[in-house]
């Protein structure tokens, strides 16, 4: 097996290098909603959102005790670790009163020694200064905090077509401001969005390498059911990328990158049952592998062109 650390900075490399010892996710559902999904800003929410999103439906109907608890004793088990990052992953967990932001995230961390961080996914567009006063508290009890926004794509005439419902400046703002609090900031992209080209993708790895962002997901687009990708798909007006297609790109997009950034995803995942296109990422570890290949096949590695 290639060794993949030469080839870019994985996330969970570089959790161990922060930790010394293997963390893993926790991934949770705490209820939230998302104002591109319940008529705020759109009712029908990103192009290809679907209604469930990617989360785990099985997971979103448990508690939050109880997500949490069947998760860490599967890893405990799986791979003998014990300590973990609280995950808040389904749509967007900032979306709430700060009181009730506080009582959901402590309702997960305080006192619970096997947590050493918090990673919270949200959009750039549901942040203040008053949601990171109480975040940055996380980062002063001894927790390693992240925050993780979405971005897709750098541009604007992409973001409108897929419906994002924010452009790039209040993402931006979002970056500063959370990075200037000692938070990380971590960002979503995703790579294969209607009418992109290679160019774009690489102006959005550029636009990222000038901001100050420690970890970044990269997503292939998904084509799943029940979304408006799903429809523009069948109308010829998206297709899926080949593995190889997708698997450059995201070779040129990493050659931009800072190396010190930590790479947290490489191929989305979707449910089999919903997922229309591209059938490769199914098989996760083959795709990750051919992006790997590709790296070797042009002697390259994460941050060859960053500037
Ligand atoms: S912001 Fe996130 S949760 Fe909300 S509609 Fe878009 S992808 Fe879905």
């Amino acid at each position: 097996m290639t060794d993949q650390k030469s080839y870019y900075r994985s996330f969970s490399s570089y959790l161990k290098e922060l930790f010394g010892q293997s963390v893993y996710r926790i991934s949770i559902d705490a209820g939230f909603t998302c104002p591109n999904r319940n008529g705020t800003i759109e009712a029908f929410g990103c192009a290809y959102c679907s209604p469930r999103g990617s989360w785990n439906d099985g997971l979103g109907r448990l508690s939050i005790d109880e997500q949490v608890a069947q998760q860490k004793e599967l890893i405990r088990r799986r791979y003998k670790a014990h300590k973990f990052l609280a995950y808040f992953q389904a749509y967007t967990n900032t979306y709430a009163p700060v009181k009730k932001l506080k009582a959901i995230y402590d309702s997960v961390v305080q006192g619970d020694d096997d947590f050493v961080g918090i990673i919270i996914g949200t959009r750039p567009d549901c942040i203040d200064r008053e949601k990171l006063d109480l975040i940055s508290t996380y980062t002063e009890k001894g927790l390693k905090v992240w925050i993780e926004y979405g971005l897709q794509s750098a541009r604007e005439r992409t973001l409108k077509l897929i419906e994002r419902g924010h452009g790039t400046k209040v993402f931006q703002d979002a970056v500063l401001l959370t990075h200037g609090y000692g938070i990380g900031v971590g960002t979503h992209v995703i790579i294969g969005l209607p009418d992109e080209t290679e160019t774009d993708v690489h102006y959005t790895a550029d636009f990222l390498a000038d901001l100050p962002v420690d970890l970044v997901k990269i997503h292939n687009l998904n084509i799943v059911e029940n979304t408006k990708m799903a429809e523009w798909y069948r109308s010829g007006k998206v297709a899926p990328l080949s593995l190889d297609d997708y698997a450059n790109l995201v070779v040129e997009f990493l050659e931009r990158t800072a190396p010190e950034v930590a790479v947290a995803r490489l191929v989305a995942e979707s449910k089999k049952t919903s997922l229309i296109e591209p059938r490769w990422s199914l098989n996760k570890p083959r795709a990750i592998h051919r992006i790997v290949t590709c790296f070797k096949e042009r002697q390259s590695y994460q941050g060859k062109l960053y500037r």
